[in-house]
């Protein structure tokens, strides 16, 4: 099929790849002149894995700046741009709605034509999305039919394209039949597995086959949302049952550990720590609550992952107050600054806030990231702060380390080495690489969360 995906960032780009991949004829649009420099000298702007490497052997994909030339002769168009949060809270779903526009103007082909919006967007938006671009083709006799389809996306960062070759379930939210015929045609070779794992991204030996879940559009969007802030508040529960570890002696990991085995709980997302960030869960569950707000309606079960999510920053600098009393004037180094191992993004990402905290506590925050220091530098561009090359030219003279992202990274470092080179050993795992144990014995004052 010919498909035009409208933003290439974590979401259209993957999607892009993928669909190419499984011989699909693609075109990626984007307005930004640096992505765009990169994935048509076939580079990808973000990390994640394999993504490189199909970027650069794909016939099948190319990329414009011109959203009307690629939507031209498309029998599919996935709108995949941002919608970051307004300062109330609420989806800002104008990115959405300008590319609505772009693609009526560019929409000529004899039809039909599926436009798809796969951003996060609230409820009612794939119906102003089919409005905006009804009332553009109104006036235009020789305009083709076009129908609509929500099909929200739920990949994980730094797993991106893996999840999009493999996912738990595809969503499409559609009125008319013939978009869900569009859709099923579209993900058919998803959803059959009739195709060969790419070689970065062998198919998992336990995967099966996923759901399709065909529903309206509305339930679609709310899928999205409802799903997000379960997981926002699964993390926010065990961050919420590990300050009551810490208070009575039990470990955290073990007690994750005891309730995951429990299949109507299931082991992710309970990993005590630092907290959740990233360009979704923050700006979604408060989207979830600006939306709730509209019909009178409050979400507490919601407001209270958010709330115990920004008590986790301030739990970690609490440990690091305990273990150094005195926090002006140390030299504190952060290790991760991505919002998750696997990725370069650090939008909304914990490590920053932390970063900042700290400093505004007078501090001397030093940081290391081994994917992420770029994109951070630019986040932190207003903050005194020293970017290291390693861990260890990190540690010399360091009051204290904190670990805010588990990159696999850190899991090999030779904590005596660190403890030789630090002014005072304190190692504050914000999330609970190290095994205490073995921190200790190397000599390191270690501190976890909730054990
Ligand atoms: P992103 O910011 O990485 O990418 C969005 C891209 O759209 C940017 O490159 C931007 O230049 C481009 N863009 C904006 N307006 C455009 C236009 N009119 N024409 C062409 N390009 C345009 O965003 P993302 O992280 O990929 O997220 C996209 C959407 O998917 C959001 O709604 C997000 O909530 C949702 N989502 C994200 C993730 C994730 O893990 N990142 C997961 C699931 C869903």
């Amino acid at each position: 099929m010919k498909v035009a995906v409208i933003g290439t960032g974590y979401v259209g780009l993957t999607t892009a790849v993928a669909l190419a991949y499984l011989d699909h004829e693609v075109v990626g649009v984007d307005k930004d002149p640096r992505k765009l420099e990169l994935l048509q000298a076939g580079k990808s702007p973000i990390h994640e894995k394999g993504l490189d490497e199909l970027l650069q052997r794909n016939g099948h994909l190319r990329f414009t700046d011109d959203t009307a030339a690629a939507v031209a002769d498309a029998q599919v168009v996935i709108i995949a741009v941002g919608t970051p949060s307004r300062p109330d809270g609420s989806a800002d779903v104008s990115f959405v709605e300008a590319a609505a526009g772009e693609i009526a103007q560019g929409i000529c082909g004899p039809g039909p034509v599926t436009v798809v919006v796969k951003s996060t967007v609230p409820v009612g938006t794939n119906q102003r999305v089919a409005n905006v671009i009804r009332r553009v083709l109104e006036g235009r006799p020789d305009a083709p039919k076009v129908n609509f389809a929500s099909n929200p996306e739920f990949l994980r960062e730094g797993r991106a394209l893996e999840e999009t070759f493999y996912p738990d379930r595809v969503v499409i939210g559609a009125w008319e039949d013939e978009a869900r015929v569009t859709m099923r045609r579209l993900y058919d070779r998803i959803l059959s597995q009739s195709f060969t794992p790419p070689a970065p991204l062998p198919r998992p030996t336990t995967y099966q086959l996923p759901v399709l879940v065909a529903t309206d559009p509305t339930s679609a969007e709310m899928i999205k949302y409802a799903s997000n802030a379960f997981l926002a508040l699964k993390i926010s529960y065990i961050n919420e049952i590990a300050g009551l570890c810490d208070r009575v002696g039990a470990d955290v990991k073990e007690v994750a550990t005891g309730m995951g085995l429990d299949r109507r709980i299931g082991p992710l997302f309970l990993g005590a720590g630092l907290g959740w960030g990233g360009s979704c869960f923050p700006k979604d569950t408060a989207a979830l609550l600006s939306l709730a707000g509209e019909y009178g309606y409050t979400m507490p079960i919601v407001q209270a992952a958010r709330d115990v999510n920004q008590r986790q920053r301030q739990v970690i600098v609490e440990k690091l107050q305990g273990a150094l009393k005195v926090l002006r004037g140390r030299v504190v180094g952060v290790m991760g600054l991505a919002f998750k191992p696997g990725t370069d993004d650090v939008r909304d990402g914990p490590a920053l806030e932390l970063v900042r905290i700290l400093q505004g506590l007078g501090a001397h925050v030093r940081v290391h990231d081994p994917c992420a220091a770029e994109n951070a530098r630019r986040e932190l561009a207003d903050v005194e702060v020293d970017f290291c090359a390693d861990v260890y030219t990190m540690a010399e003279g360091a009051d204290a380390l904190v670990l805010a992202t588990e990159w696999d990274e850190y899991r090999g470092l030779r904590l005596s080495r660190l403890v030789g080179l630090m002014k005072t050993p304190v190692l504050v795992d914000g999330r609970n690489l190290f095994e205490p144990e073995v921190a200790r014995a190397a000599g390191l004052t270690y501190v976890g969360i909730g054990r």
